[in-house]
């Protein structure tokens, strides 16, 4: 099974506008891929599909052969992690730590089994030594860090990031990109960032008014616009 497949998949708000409009897209394991696309092209959309926060209404779509639907969510969200653009979003907790340990205890994950869930996720972005801290007093760049650990102590199947780089400064950048490199996951990452895309996501698929307009090599789709 790819570790994501959908097709079909049409979506319009409550209010009419089509927001998609017969997605097909199918990533494998291991590969990273970049979301493209103008304001407005259904990135967001697209993603909130991804764990099922929107309900799929026409089409189908699957993580690991696993239908994105309502028994299933809860696997889905534990296979699925997404890391918003602001962290202020995900980390709510008193300290890193906690906001790390949050996602595993929810999926049931106790004891020594948790301890080191949250203590290779937080090795793994770098924030040992932070883990005590409160995450609302980190830097920016250390903030989106524990974003990421927050979704990686829940061992996902699929990350997908909207906006990594928006608004670090450029160390932080740099540093956020070594790091996914290093992690190498199967991932999906919304960017208005070409030069991230480039770096990091060797295909890029091209959103613009909810359709699919190209799914190419990245290195060839900025070559050509
Ligand atoms: P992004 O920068 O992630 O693309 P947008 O600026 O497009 O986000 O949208 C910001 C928020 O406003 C989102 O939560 C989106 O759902 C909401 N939004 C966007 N367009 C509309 C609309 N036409 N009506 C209501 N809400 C909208
Ligand atoms: P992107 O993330 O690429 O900027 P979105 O997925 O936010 O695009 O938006 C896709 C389309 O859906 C746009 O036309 C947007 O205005 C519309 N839209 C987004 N959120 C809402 C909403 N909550 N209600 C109505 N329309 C929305």
């Amino acid at each position: 099974n790819p570790v994501l497949e959908l097709s079909g998949l049409t979506y319009s708000y409550p209010d009419g506008t089509e927001a998609l409009h017969r997605i097909g897209l199918r990533v494998e394991q291991g590969e990273r891929v970049a979301l493209l696309g103008p304001n407005g092209a259904g990135k967001t959309t697209l993603t909130l599909h991804l764990n099922g926060i929107i309900p799929a209404r026409q089409g189908h779509l699957a993580i690991d052969g696993l239908e994105v639907a309502e028994p299933n969510l809860r696997e889905i969200r534990r296979m699925v992690g997404l890391v918003f653009q602001d962290p202020e979003d995900q980390l709510f907790m008193p300290t890193v730590r906690e906001d790390v340990a949050f996602g595993p205890i929810n999926f049931g994950v106790r004891g020594t089994d948790l301890e080191e869930r949250v203590r290779r996720a937080l090795e793994a972005v770098g924030m040992t030594e932070h883990a005590d801290r409160a995450p609302l007093r980190l830097s920016g760049g250390q903030r989106k860090r524990v974003a990421l650990a927050t979704v990686l102590a829940c061992d996902p199947r699929l990350l997908v990031l909207d906006e990594p780089s928006a608004g670090l400064e450029p160390v932080a950048r740099r540093e956020l990109a070594e790091l996914l490199l290093e992690l190498n996951p199967t991932m999906l990452m919304v960017t208005h960032d070409l030069p991230y895309a480039l770096q990091l996501c060797p295909r890029s698929v091209l959103l613009d008014g909810g359709q699919v307009v190209a799914d190419r090599p990245t290195a060839e789709l900025l070559a050509d616009t």
